[in-house]
């Protein structure tokens, strides 16, 4: 806003402030269309010295980048990013960097960002890290199901749990505890 928009700003602003100090029930419509027209007059000088568009978050970083709605700056990429080192917290030092040593499971570890399809993930503690166990269900039901079925078994692990994954992953529940189990030498068996 330049020193000419930021004088007829305020001038504009001030007329329309004298007309709400005057306002009384009893005012004439030819008053009220004045009003109008100084109202209408104040809004077209606002919009000429807004030059960027009004955020769309309350972040600094980030005002015009996409919103989540549940974040609390409503910044996704910030979110996003907060998330990610929730994440990390909950799954342990252990998650990252992944270990090099052959793992028991054939499903392997879960990759870092989900697929768009909502899924539920049954994962087991293997004394190192969280890894999935079988295959993601549709279906929670059917994945609390199979994981109840798992710790059943004659080979259960320590500890399972159920990892919902649509544009995050989030643990849905824990069962067991999970602890850090030192890998035994080879040869040692
Ligand atoms: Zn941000």
């Amino acid at each position: 806003m330049n020193h000419a928009q930021l004088t007829a700003l305020g001038r504009a602003l001030r007329v329309l402030g004298e007309h709400g100090d005057a306002l009384t029930a009893d005012a004439p419509d030819a008053k009220l269309h004045e009003v109008r027209t100084d109202l209408k007059r104040a809004l077209e000088l606002l919009e000429d010295s807004v030059t960027t568009a009004a955020p769309s978050t309350r972040c600094a970083e980030h005002p015009n980048g996409p919103v989540d709605e549940n974040a609390p700056d409503l910044c996704l990429l910030c979110e996003t990013r907060r998330r990610a080192a929730r994440r990390a917290e909950i799954n342990g030092p252990s998650a990252r960097p992944r270990s090099t040593e052959p793992t028991p499971s054939r499903y392997g570890v879960r990759e870092d960002r989900p697929q768009p399809q909502q899924r539920w993930l049954p994962e087991q503690w293997t004394g190192q890290e969280w890894q999935l166990c079988g295959t993601p269900r549709r279906d929670r039901h059917e994945a609390e199901l199979y994981i109840n079925a798992q710790r059943r078994g004659p080979r259960a692990a320590m500890a399972y749990r159920l990892v919902h994954e649509f544009t995050d992953y989030e643990v849905l529940r824990v069962w067991g505890t999970p602890v850090r189990v030192d890998i035994e030498p080879l040869g040692n068996l």
